[in-house]
């Protein structure tokens, strides 16, 4: 029994406008009915847990997630399988990156039970938004903030937890498109002992110049290198990145405490084996990948994360130059892997390794 209390919004939406919006609603754009909620305070801990009318929060300009940015979040997918029912994937995962991801906040840890329940109750009520077409989801955005009105750094004593649900079209409406990668030797995405491993709205805020700096490169998307000599590669913005070699290994930088350690990532190199790939985590130097590169040793190369699944990477570019992937196009064994997920969540291949979890 959740204890997410459900307070009914009282002017949900016509089906009609419903249905309108979400026959084509783009990603993360259009919003459901419904929030979950919590608040906590260190004197009475979680409590208010409840699921509210999505709506505009009244905050005091004093929050200190206005001015130190005290925040965390996470992103996952409710999938609608053929016979309507709904699941998420691997949500236990998420709920305990939050945990870590809000204690390196120093933000009070919200526990497995409460994280899941607080998904299950929002698509509950909101089921009606879970949409059912190719390849689309109910992308649910949990997050966490401290709202402790002063100036005074330290963590806050008043800390909300939220989660809103969005329906969503695949993230690249033009569907599986090889991007092109710059790397950045300009900007760092994290560095020891920093942020790089929580999934946190700050070094969302510090990648977007980077972010710039690809697209003036004529780039999709920036990725980070460490501060390591020489160089090795870490991963994107919002993704992990991940190399097939052309003698059927799979290669990604490993998990230093300054990449993010995606579901997806580790999702993946799970299921590698089923593919006849080798995995090796490693640190993976930048001029030896481009070196691969251009030798055609690595013959594939791809992003991935939950809003995108996984995105081939078509070409690597720095100040050397461009580095063409193969021919540029999306490899066979980067499709054969995005299948297999996504066949996976939306239940049209058997839950071998017991990853979905029922919601509705
Ligand atoms: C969320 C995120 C990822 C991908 O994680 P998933 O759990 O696979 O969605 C990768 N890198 C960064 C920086 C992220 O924030």
């Amino acid at each position: 029994m959740s204890s997410f209390v459900v307070q009914h919004n009282p002017h949900v939406l016509p089906a009609a406008d419903r249905e309108r919006l979400m026959a084509d609603p783009g990603f993360g754009k259009v919003f459901s009915d419904h929030m979950a909620w919590a608040a906590w305070t260190p004197e009475r801990g979680w409590h208010d847990r409840s699921i509210r009318p999505y709506g505009p929060l009244q905050l005091d300009p004093a929050s200190a997630i206005f001015h130190y940015g005290q925040e965390v979040f996470e992103g996952l997918k409710a999938y609608r399988h053929a016979d309507s029912s709904v699941w998420a994937f691997r949500p236990e995962m998420n709920a305990a990156r939050m945990a870590a991801s809000a204690t390196r906040l120093a933000l009070p840890p919200l526990s497995e039970g409460d994280f899941l329940d607080s998904i299950q109750a929002l698509v509950e009520t909101d089921r009606d938004w879970v949409p059912g077409g190719e390849e689309q989801s109910f992308y649910l955005r949990p997050f966490m903030i401290g709202v402790t009105p002063a100036m005074a750094v330290k963590p806050s004593r008043h800390v909300l937890y939220a989660v809103i649900g969005s329906p969503s079209s695949p993230y690249f409406e033009a569907g599986v498109r090889p991007v092109s990668i710059w790397l950045t030797r300009t900007y760092a995405r994290a560095g020891a002992g920093g942020t790089g491993a929580a999934k946190c709205g700050g070094n969302y805020a510090s990648s977007m110049a980077a972010q710039l700096e690809a697209e003036s490169q004529g780039c999709d998307q920036v990725a980070f290198v460490d501060a390591g000599s020489p160089a090795s590669v870490e991963e994107l913005g919002g993704m992990n990145i991940m190399a097939v070699t052309r003698d059927g290994e799979l290669h990604t930088p490993q998990l230093t405490g300054t990449i993010l350690p995606g579901v997806t990532r580790a999702s993946i190199l799970d299921i590698a084996a089923d593919h006849g790939l080798r995995v090796v985590e490693r640190r993976i130097p930048v001029s030896s990948l481009l070196d691969d590169i251009d030798a055609g040793t690595v013959a594939e190369l791809f992003a991935c994360g939950t809003a995108a699944v996984i995105t081939p990477i078509s070409q690597l570019k720095d100040d050397s130059g461009v580095h063409r992937v193969g021919d540029g196009q999306a490899g066979p064994m980067t499709l054969e892997l995005r299948q297999h997920l996504t066949d996976l969540q939306y239940g049209r291949r058997p839950d071998d390794r017991g990853w979905l979890r029922r919601l509705v």
